[in-house]
């Protein structure tokens, strides 16, 4: 059957009895409903499953996969870095999502899924059969693009890329340093999630720093990069409220990145080995492995989508929404994820509850505070075009705006953040 027949075929619903006669294969459609699975519960999955769920009146049948009971953000944990949300605040359950949409939830790893069968094995072993999957897995970090780096060095030289121990870690070595500390930065390469989570940290740990007093502790930033997001915002907020605490190199400064020894605690390169009393190493990043196992990434390691559905271009039955994807010009953001989310929970309710579907739009607005105070934002609209997402307008923070700007700019990220969560998980 071709993906032109099946959308056809699914769109008759009512028609099932008659497409049985005629002996077409369709083993999950033979349930009273069609199954929906969604694999991971971040703000990529977990909007899938509720907007699916809440939007097809109990029609469908969604199971959310994620072996976590609790979610914690890494979107606004930089500021649980910097001594402004608590651990809690950040932190969010799924149980009002089966409460009130009636969500089934299998808190279990996805081990494996059979595109052929349209099955997804759990870690228990049991299997989930779907009419159509969403798989959202997030990212994993590439340990070994940074030789001597490893998952028990992160132990050491936290990554805190993925919210949870690792982000404690971080914040527990912040919080002992004492003045005349050194704190190096390795950060990642393009693509990686967040584009400007790292330079925030920075100034979050720098805003750590400053309140306590520090006269000559240093952060030291060596950067793959020649440039990064918002970069003339942050440096001129840098040398506004952290002057001569923070060196940013290029690898025009640096000559490369050669590699960590997390015994020693040094971070070397071409030209220098820095001893750091704290480490952030950030590796490259790629899709998450059930994706990659799955066939869906491409050779570098991310997953290909139709940007008019957010469907994996490997599998009509499957959309790949959030950071595992290839999001053409949006960023790898919560905010994008969500938003490619509810694209594709449309077209799955168009294609198995025949309802109405409209061209995908997408938004995106990332925040990142320099100081509590001083907050800037880039942003734009997107909508496919010559076969990815594109973007169509965009906006970004100016130089020198007024502290009562950068404050309301701030306002609106408290407000966005309890907005997107409670439009996630509730
Ligand atoms: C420091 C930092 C600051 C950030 N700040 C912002 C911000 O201000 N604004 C913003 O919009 N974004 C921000 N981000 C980015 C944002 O956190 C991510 O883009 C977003 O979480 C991606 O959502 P996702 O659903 O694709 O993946 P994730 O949030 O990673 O969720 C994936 C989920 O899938 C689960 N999973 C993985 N594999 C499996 C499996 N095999 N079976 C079942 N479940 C599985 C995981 O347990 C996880 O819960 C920030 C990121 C960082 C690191």
């Amino acid at each position: 059957m071709t993906f032109v027949d099946r959308r056809r075929f699914l769109a008759g619903a009512g028609a099932l009895s008659g497409a049985a006669a005629l002996g077409v294969p369709r083993p999950a459609l033979a349930q009273a409903k069609p199954k929906v699975v969604v694999i991971g519960g971040g703000p990529g999955g977990a909007t899938a499953a509720k907007y699916v769920a809440r939007d097809s009146g109990g029609a469908i049948e969604v199971t959310l996969v994620e072996p976590q009971r609790q979610f914690t953000t890494c979107f606004h944990s930089n500021l649980y870095l910097g001594g402004l949300r608590d651990w809690t605040s950040i932190t969010h359950s799924y149980d009002k999502l089966a409460a009130n949409y009636g969500i089934r939830l299998a808190h279990q790893a996805a081990q494996a899924i059979d595109r052929d069968k349209r099955t997804v094995r759990l870690a228990d072993g049991s299997e989930l059969p779907y009419d159509r999957l969403v798989v959202a897995p997030g990212i994993d970090l590439k340990f070994d693009s940074i030789p001597g780096y490893s998952e028990e060095a992160a132990e050491a030289m936290p990554h805190a890329w993925k919210a949870g121990v690792q982000t404690q870690i971080l914040k527990r070595q912040l919080d002992a340093l004492p003045d005349g500390s050194t704190i190096v930065m390795v950060a990642p390469p393009n693509p990686y999630r967040c584009p400007p989570g790292p330079y925030e940290r920075v100034s979050m740990m720098a805003h750590v720093l400053k309140a306590k007093g520090h006269k000559s502790s240093k952060i030291i930033v060596l950067d793959p990069k020649d440039s990064f997001s918002k970069q003339a915002l942050f440096m001129e907020g840098w040398e506004k409220h952290y002057p001569g605490m923070i060196e940013w190199q290029d690898p025009k400064v640096h000559g490369g990145i050669k590699g960590v020894d997390p015994k020693a605690m040094t971070v070397t390169t071409e030209l220098e080995t820095y001893k750091a009393h704290l480490a952030n190493i950030i590796p490259a990043q790629m899709a998450g492995k059930i994706a990659r196992d799955a066939g869906l990434a491409n050779q570098t390691g991310w997953c290909p989508i139709d940007p008019t559905s957010m469907k994996s271009v490997n599998d009509p039955n499957i959309y790949i929404v959030g950071d595992a994807c290839i999001p053409g010009d949006m960023p790898k953001s919560g905010f994008s994820a969500n938003s490619q989310a509810k694209v594709a929970a449309m077209t799955i309710r168009g294609e198995l509850a025949n309802a109405r579907t409209f061209p995908a739009r997408y938004t995106n607005t990332c925040w990142s505070l320099i100081t509590p105070e001083d907050t800037v934002k880039v942003g734009g609209a997107y909508e496919p075009k010559d076969g990815k997402i594109a973007a169509v307008s965009t906006f970004i923070s100016q130089k020198g705006e007024s502290p009562e700007l950068r404050r309301q700019t701030q306002d609106e990220n408290m407000g966005w953040y309890s907005g997107i969560t409670s439009d996630v998980f509730s």
